[in-house]
């Protein structure tokens, strides 16, 4: 089957279409044969050398994907069987793949009404976004959340959870796309965070009371300008960081408020458990529909990493990976 293979850490063009051997499920395990898989930020830091936990070489990439279950190991229940529509938060092989051996626990339905793409943008962006919300940003329906960087994946989630949830929501996109893309979602008040000042439109948006959770995507450029946005007993989630930057401590003094870090992979079990089961619920009564912003095949991997890199979002960005005639109209 194909895959793509990372040989040695670099650029995107270490991504490599490769032919490698079918996978086999063990006890517990299934096989999905993806028809998409979900590109985030995290698998180009793996890819250039620079994350903190590195994987064996050779490496394929990718934990979010959706497709069919080909086969299930020994011991898997009957809810996970040959022909289900399912999405994937975590692979044990990989998920730039047209297959990938996957824990059952990590194999989650998906309803015939919600596409294979749209199950390629839910394992980590939704399950981020919803962690940065309900459980570190502890947001309350009534309450004023800002979106910062809400064009991306994460984002898009973290807007459509808030507005289900009952809260006023204020968002951010550097593009005329990714900012239409918010009016569609839903989002109360938009903003672009590439015009200087903007900070001063969100300020008047709330009436110089400030927000009372702000979803920080890169707070290496924004957190010292997140502290005077916040309301008082403020929380500023960071989710995304790509360096360091000089705040001033006061601003939270002033507001009694908080700055919480946040990072998927330590979440407990329970929370995580929380996190897929919120998914479920929002995709069942249509609360959640990821917009997919672009598409590449699995062969143009490496385009996709430079896009995810890139500014001006308007939507996930995903890897399309069955054949045509395997896709149908359910695909996007
Ligand atoms: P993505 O799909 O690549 O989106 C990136 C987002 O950042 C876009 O909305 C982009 O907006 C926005 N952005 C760019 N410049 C900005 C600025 N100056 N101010 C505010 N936002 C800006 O990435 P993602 O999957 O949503 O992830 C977002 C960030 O969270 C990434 O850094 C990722 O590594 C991180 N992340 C962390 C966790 C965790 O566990 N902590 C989990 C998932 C992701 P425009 O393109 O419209 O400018």
């Amino acid at each position: 089957m194909k895959a793509i293979c990372v040989r040695a850490f670099g650029g995107p063009e270490v991504l490599e279409l490769c032919d490698v051997p079918v996978p086999q499920a063990g006890p517990g395990q299934v096989i999905v044969r993806l028809m998409a898989a979900g590109v985030n930020p995290v698998e180009t830091y793996i890819r250039s050398g620079a994350y903190a936990k590195l994987p064996a070489l050779p490496w394929t990439p990718g934990s979010d994907g959706a497709g069919v279950v080909e086969n299930a190991g020994a011991g898997v229940k009957p809810r996970l069987q040959p022909g289900h529509r399912v999405w994937v938060a975590g692979s044990l092989s990989g998920t730039y793949a047209e297959r990938a051996v996957c824990d059952a626990g990590s194999v989650f339905a998906l309803p015939e009404h919600v596409t294979f793409a749209q199950g390629a943008a839910l394992a980590i962006p939704c399950s981020t976004a919803w962690r940065a919300l309900m459980q570190r940003g502890a947001a309350k329906a009534v309450e004023t959340v800002l979106v910062h960087g809400a064009t991306g994946g994460v984002g898009g989630a973290a807007v459509q959870f808030a507005k289900a949830a009952g809260l006023r929501v204020l968002a951010t996109g550097g593009s005329a796309a990714g900012r239409e893309m918010l009016a569609r979602l839903g989002a109360d008040v938009i903003f672009d965070h590439s015009v200087p000042g903007y900070e001063d439109a969100i300020r008047a948006a709330t009436d110089g009371k400030g927000a009372d959770v702000i979803l920080e995507m890169l707070a290496n450029v924004n957190l010292a300008r997140d502290l005077t946005l916040l309301g008082r007993g403020g929380r500023v989630v960071v989710v995304g960081s790509r360096g360091s930057i000089e705040v001033n401590p006061r601003e939270l003094m002033l507001r009694d408020a908080d700055v919480r870090g946040v990072m998927l992979g330590n979440t407990p079990a329970l929370e995580l458990a929380e996190c897929h089961a919120a998914i479920a619920r929002h995709l069942a009564d249509g609360s959640l529909r990821p917009i997919i912003g672009r598409s590449f095949p699995l062969a143009e991997a490496a385009e996709a990493h430079r896009a995810v890199m890139a500014p001006g979002h308007a939507g996930k960005i995903i890897l399309h990976i069955a054949e045509v005639s395997d896709r149908g109209a359910a695909f996007f």
